[in-house]
């Protein structure tokens, strides 16, 4: 298992706000890795730290064996950063613009295959003024991707998506995955960061506060669970830290099936918020 992002101690103040406080990541190769948090939390400034966009004021940082602080042209072709597209561009075609922005790069991937990697064949020869938000979204996948890059970063990606838009988006990010990129993903939903992200990281007032896979993230799975039954037509539930044992319990009594029975632990969400309102 080799690391493509390894962070320690990165801080980074403007002004009187510390925007980012002591900040470790290991991020593996091959992984899609979300950072999560509130507005205002630093994920914006870490990352564009790591993209080699903005300067540290101190800590280590390595991406990709690099120092994003001092990037090389090289390093640069090996990260892939997924931008709105700019509306200097909504004039051309799709294939127009996929096509350009494949000449900036040493190990282009061919358009028309990245074209079709992201559903857009059919609207290949469209003006991307003409495609619909979501579609547009997948111009700026496919312009983050033409590069063939080692690493991918992701910015709030579906902001703004209806729920079948974003499915099919996610779809598009494991297949980028399952072809071995890494990907980094900040997103505020956590629906996302659960579907696709084998770790997660927990930002908040510029420190980790957790980090873990989304289904064991601070305690999810050993926490109390909720055990849900109908019982004559009326709803019963029960917390306890034995579910398992309130089930065969159950069986007992009614004898076999447990009519509409549900065995839930707290959502990701309900741990993030937890999480972050009160900061380690
Ligand atoms: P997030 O992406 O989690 O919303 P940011 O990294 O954008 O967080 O911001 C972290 C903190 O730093 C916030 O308090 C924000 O107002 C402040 N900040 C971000 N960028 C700048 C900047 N260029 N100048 C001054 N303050 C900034």
């Amino acid at each position: 298992m080799t690391t493509a992002v390894r962070v320690r101690g990165l801080t980074k103040r403007y002004g009187d706000v510390q925007a980012v406080g002591g900040i470790d990541l290991d991020i593996r190769t091959g992984e899609v890795f979300a950072i999560l948090g509130p507005n205002g939390a630093g994920k914006s400034t870490t990352v564009e730290i790591l993209e080699g966009y903005r300067s540290r004021d101190s800590g280590e940082v390595s991406v990709l064996g690099v120092d994003p602080g001092t990037p090389t042209r090289e390093w640069r072709s090996r990260i892939g950063v997924v931008l709105q597209t700019a509306n200097d561009v909504a004039e051309a075609t799709v294939r127009e613009t996929v096509r350009h922005f494949a000449r900036y790069y040493p190990r282009a991937e061919d358009p028309d295959e990245v074209i079709e990697r992201v559903g857009l064949t059919e609207k290949a020869d469209k003006r991307i003024r003409q495609l619909s938000g979501g579609q547009r979204r997948r111009v700026d996948v496919a312009l983050g991707v033409i590069g063939a890059p080692e690493l991918l970063f992701l910015d709030e990606p579906t902001t703004g998506f209806d729920p079948e838009a974003r499915r099919r988006f996610w779809e598009l990010i494991r297949s980028l995955a399952l072809r071995g990129t890494t990907i980094v993903l900040t997103t505020h939903y956590l629906d996302e960061a659960e579907a696709l992200a084998s770790r997660v990281s927990v930002v908040a007032g510029g420190r980790v506060v957790a980090e873990g896979e989304p289904a064991t993230l601070g305690g999810r799975a050993s926490a109390k669970a909720r055990v849900s039954w109908s019982d004559g037509g009326e709803r019963r539930t029960l917390e306890t830290e034995t579910p398992t044992r309130t089930v065969l319990e159950l069986t007992h009594r009614f004898d076999g099936e447990v009519p509409e029975l549900t065995v839930t632990r707290p959502s990701l969400e309900e741990v993030y918020l937890q999480l972050v309102e009160a900061p380690a």
